[in-house]
């Protein structure tokens, strides 16, 4: 076993409570994607909601989400073919009760977006289901084509921003989760105009996304560098399932382009996946051929790049209706023009990337986490529906249905407490660097390097030897980059990056078997031994109460 993170303090940055401005809400969410403002629209109007986005709020994985969400609309499909879909995708680690509540709760989240202004797309006055990868049946919901996640969001936003009970605070980063006696009570943030704060609350709701940016490749924007994750891991929460990144198969790999993820929709129209020498190559690898789970088509995509010593794989439409096609997926069309490629007739070059951050803070089903006062949803959760493998369009979804539980717990937490006022505990932090080096430290040049590091040992395959190697590197750069105090979000961020990069590869190195996402060359078999979660705390943990069956059960615990 590695060893684990040592951290240099509690918190990132020094303070002192009796000198900072404080700010006081019922519920405090942190992130304002589809799970966060899920979240905040089920707190009835006699309680404040803040939510706290560290950019704009239409900045989030949730906006860019393409092919859509997933639920049983269609009379000739059933729950039982969703959930056993989403159990064959798990490989074993998903939580069966958990996939069937979820599975169960989709029509009627579908339902409330439609309530709330979103507009699905149409045929013949029905609702257009597409069909993804590792789908039995046509079950996901888009909107605009290939833009679900602008749609749904502009929706939720709009939703929010007419409740007045709901304030969002935008390009605000929260720090650090503020605890005292065993329970979360708010958070410290920071922004341009303000400076630093503390919010207290009496429910705090971690809805921070995920972490592709510690990837070189990756469909993620820049807001995903596993804060929540990272300060999580600061407080003493516990965290699950870390090996377990989904890298999403298609990614265009244009020089001078940002990673823009090609839609795994375009493989569900019937799209093919070829070689540097024309072939298609799928059919060989799996017999669902392009319509094998996620994590078979990226493997095989990372075989055939090496077998032919091609940085890429193509993707070709060229042999589909090309009216269909543009019409189904606009952004794409406009996207792939800009690079001088036509997608009804030119091979588009692809390759993996980082994509879905299936590991998080553990969570129950109501979404309350090992730390009293503290809720998570959404990406930077581990609730046991993904398992080793997330099923395609299942994670709106998710963000869905735990956005809307976690508000339906909080609000009987708070019921249930009746009047309570709300203190401010004595927590406050000193924080003074050893030796200040943050002058030298070239944040971009690191960032960089840590991207590239993960890429080639942490990614789609990975050893014994590259773990280590791996482990060893970022340990180093942890020991002179932690223990600085910065003053900025790109910092914080930096040394959220290498916690978390830090906590993944301990657990990829735990796991010694493939699984899922996690694909070992020196143990390329699933061990059934090994089908247990692998959990990580940084002590001193709190009492797991409301996990403390969940807790009980998850034996391999790194601390
Ligand atoms: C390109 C792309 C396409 C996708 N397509 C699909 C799809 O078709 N179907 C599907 O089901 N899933 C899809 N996914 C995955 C899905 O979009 C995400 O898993 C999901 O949207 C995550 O939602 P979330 O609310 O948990 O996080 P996000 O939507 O990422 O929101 C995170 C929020 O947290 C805030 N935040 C983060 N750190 C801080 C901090 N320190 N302080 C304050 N705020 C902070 C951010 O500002 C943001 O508001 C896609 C993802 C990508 C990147």
């Amino acid at each position: 076993m590695l060893s684990p993170l040592a951290l240099p303090r509690r918190y990132l940055v020094g303070f002192d409570a009796r000198e900072l401005p404080h700010h006081f809400t019922d519920v405090l969410i942190v992130g304002g994607g589809i799970a966060g403002l899920r979240a905040a629209l089920g707190i009835p109007d006699e309680f404040r909601a803040l939510v706290l986005t560290k950019d704009e709020v239409r900045e989030s994985n949730s906006h860019y989400a393409q092919g859509g969400i997933a639920g049983v609309m269609d009379p000739n499909d059933s729950f039982d073919n969703h959930i056993a879909d989403t159990l064959t995708a798990g490989k074993g680690l998903c939580d069966p009760e958990v996939v069937e509540m979820v599975v169960r709760e989709a029509p009627d989240r579908i339902h409330e977006l439609i309530s709330w202004g979103t507009h699905f797309d149409q045929v013949d006055g029905r609702m257009s289901l597409g069909r993804e990868g590792g789908h039995s049946h046509a079950r996901i919901a888009h909107a605009m084509g290939d833009e679900t996640g602008r749609e749904i969001m502009r929706a939720m936003i709009h939703q929010a921003r007419s409740r007045k009970s709901i304030r969002i605070w935008q390009n605000c980063s929260t720090i650090d989760l503020l605890t005292h006696d065993g329970r979360c009570r708010g958070v410290l943030v920071w922004d341009k105009r303000r400076g630093f704060a503390l919010v207290w609350s009496r429910a705090v709701v971690l809805a921070t996304g995920g972490a592709g940016q510690l990837y070189r490749e990756t469909t993620n924007p820049p807001i995903a560098t596993a804060d929540g994750h990272a300060m999580a891991y600061r407080a003493g929460v516990e965290l699950r399932d870390m090996e377990f990144m989904q890298f999403h198969p298609t990614v265009l790999y244009m020089a001078g382009s940002a990673r823009h993820l090609l839609t795994e929709a375009l493989r569900g129209e019937g799209a093919y996946l070829r070689d540097r020498d024309g072939y298609r190559f799928m059919p060989e690898y799996h017999p669902l051929a392009e319509l094998a789970p996620r994590d078979d088509v990226s493997l095989a995509i990372a075989h055939q790049m090496a077998k032919t010593r091609h940085p890429n794989v193509y993707l070709d439409l060229s042999h589909l209706d090309p009216e269909l096609i543009r019409h189904r997926f606009p952004s794409i069309d406009r996207l792939c023009q800009s690079f001088d490629l036509d997608i009804t007739r030119d091979l588009i070059p692809v390759c993996p990337g980082a994509h879905y951050m299936i590991g998080g803070v553990t969570v129950d089903d109501l979404g309350r986490s090992s730390l009293p006062g503290l809720w998570a949803a959404g990406e930077v959760s581990s609730s046991g529906l993904h398992g080793a493998n997330r099923l395609a369009s299942n994670s709106l979804l998710e963000g869905l249905v735990y956005g809307a539980r976690v508000a339906e717990n909080i609000v009987r937490t708070l019921d249930e407490a009746g009047a309570w006022r709300l203190e401010v505990p004595p927590v406050s932090a000193r924080a003074t660097a050893t030796r200040d080096n943050r002058a030298r430290i070239d944040l971009d040049d690191l960032r960089k390097s840590l991207r590239a590091l993960m890429w080639r040992r942490m990614g789609i395959t990975r050893d014994a030897e590259g773990l280590k190697e791996a482990a060893v590197q970022v340990d180093h750069w942890c020991r002179y980059v932690l223990p600085q105090v910065f003053d900025d979000p790109a910092g914080w961020a930096m040394q959220n990056m290498l916690i978390t990069a830090r906590l993944m590869i301990a657990a990829a190195a735990e796991r010694r078997e493939s699984r899922g996402t996690h694909s070992r060359v020196d143990f390329p078999e699933a061990d059934p031994a090994q089908n247990r979660h692998i959990t990580l705390h940084y002590p001193p943990i709190w009492p797991p109460e409301p996990n403390r069956e969940r807790a009980a059960r998850s034996e391999n615990r790194l601390s």
